[in-house]
């Protein structure tokens, strides 16, 4: 089969349900655009995954288009009990207490999961519960019950989510529940973790010590939903293989009209450091009960993608709506008629003044050398990266550039870890070849690719590790 290029540079991650876990939706959602499936542990069993597991890649086979498969550990999600009878209608000026206490809950008072929660909490905390539709005003802690007065009224239903915004719960992100489904999505092959409520770099050290230790180096992803990691910021960005802008919960964690500059910045330094980002949660979300998306959630998309970020998620939409497949089309859509814009295309001199910021490295040089040529050359149609764990092709992309980033890997661990990357068309090929001419000759033609001749980096490989970075240009004939 030969090579066919996406039908974006954005990466399209969607969370599979049971609106779209069926081999013929998985089919035409990867035919549709989708790169990377998302399988959201908070949800589902073992069971249901590891078929899930088996049927993504069963789809992958048929159409011949490459997928990367994420499980997404719930970390310390806390939750409130049950209710005897619900929802409960909770009116401003209530009193409602919280108890670690193993209760059935009624209208004054239930159980939450945390054990910590009364030495974590003090007088005055604001307690949110079912993303903030419910507030509490914490005001007397006895023994293990914290008493409070509702702030924000509304029903509430078991097992809705708490956040406790600011509140350092001194426990790890990694949990033993976080482990056990690890090590379940591990062994039936994902590609790539994804942790939620991350605080700190500590945490991500954590999985990725704990994934060592069962045999595996997975792709890790950090998701960013609470304050405190966002102080933290370029510490997991260097700890983690990448992050997600998870502004579902970050919008309890913080005020929801500071979410906007968050997502830029995070999106940003990101891209300083060659780091993937996924800006995931409510991109379509209308989209959940609707064919076609909002002009606010439209708009949405596309900022996200002109900030910089890679991938675009789906949740709701994808995982359990009535048009999963109509929303991964309508995120093509608004990526195609994005991103030529996105290209800001620096020049050089601006290329070397933000890298010279940066932590200078040689594949930095070899990426502003890039922009440079690309300033002055025409007829340029893609650049040939070949990688072996794709340390080039992200560094490369994080320029932003007009054209593809073919990176060419005998790994195809190092291929499923780069559809991460915007922009990146990752090529699987066992054997790096004597001829790179006749190798880029044949993807332009594959590919379609506009342009008379194309760059090729060099870099150490493990064969070869004193060898130095360059760049060649390519002739592939005229178009
Ligand atoms: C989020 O909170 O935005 C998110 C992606 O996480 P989850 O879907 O697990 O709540």
């Amino acid at each position: 089969m030969s090579a066919k290029l996406f039908a974006c540079k954005t990466k399209i991650v969607c969370t599979i349900g049971p609106a779209s876990d069926s081999l013929p939706m998985l089919e035409e959602m990867l035919r549709a655009g989708m790169n990377i499936a998302r399988l959201n542990f908070s949800h589902g069993d073992f069971t249901v995954h590891g078929d899930v597991i088996v049927r993504i890649r069963e789809a992958s086979a048929r159409t011949g288009l490459p997928v990367a498969i994420m499980a997404d550990l719930p970390g310390p999600k806390i939750r409130i009990g049950s209710f005897a009878e619900e929802p409960i209608n909770l009116a401003i000026g209530d009193r409602f207490t919280l108890t670690t206490e193993d209760i059935i809950g009624n209208r004054e008072i239930v159980s939450v999961s945390l054990p910590q929660l009364p030495q974590a909490v003090k007088a005055g905390d604001i307690l949110f519960i079912n993303d903030g539709l419910v507030q509490i005003e914490a005001e007397e802690i006895e023994g293990c019950r914290v008493h409070g007065q509702v702030l924000v009224g509304g029903s509430l239903r078991s097992k809705k989510g708490l956040n406790l915004p600011g509140i350092d719960l001194g426990i790890s992100a990694f949990t033993e529940h976080d482990r056990a489904c690890m090590k379940f999505a591990l062994d039936h092959g994902v590609d790539a973790i994804s942790q939620s409520f991350v605080n700190r770099a500590e945490d991500i050290v954590a999985v990725r010590e704990a994934a060592e230790e069962m045999g595996y180096s997975p792709f890790i992803i950090a998701k960013l939903e609470r304050s405190s990691a966002l102080d933290a910021i370029d510490e997991i960005l260097q700890a983690a293989s990448g992050v997600m802008v998870a502004r579902g919960d970050l919008g309890v964690e913080v005020p929801i009209e500071e979410i906007a500059m968050l997502q830029k910045n995070i999106t940003a330094r990101a891209n300083y450091f060659g780091k993937p980002v996924i800006t995931a949660t409510q991109m379509l979300e209308s989209m959940t009960h609707n064919r076609r998306p909002t002009r606010a959630e439209a708009t949405d998309v596309a900022n996200a993608i002109l900030d910089g970020t890679d991938c675009v998620m789906l949740s709701e939409e994808s995982a359990m709506g009535d048009y999963p497949l109509d929303a991964v089309q309508m995120l093509v859509k608004i990526a195609r008629a994005s991103e030529n814009s996105r290209h800001g295309h620096e020049t050089g001199q601006r290329a070397k003044r933000r890298i010279a910021g940066s932590f200078i490295k040689e594949l930095d040089f070899i990426a502003a050398g890039i922009n440079s040529i690309l300033g002055q050359a025409s007829g340029i149609g893609a650049i040939l990266s070949p990688t072996n764990r794709g340390e080039m092709a992200r560094q490369i992309t994080k320029l932003r550039l007009p054209i593809w980033v073919l990176a060419i890997s005998p790994s195809e661990k190092t291929c499923r870890e780069l559809l991460f990357s915007y922009g990146v068309f990752p090529i699987y090929e066992l054997s790096h070849p004597e001829d790179w001419t006749e190798l880029g000759k044949r993807y332009v033609r594959e590919l379609e690719l506009p342009g008379n001749s194309i760059l090729q980096t060099e870099g150490p490989s493990d064969d070869n590790p004193e060898r130095h970075h360059k760049i060649e240009l390519i002739y592939t004939g005229r178009r």
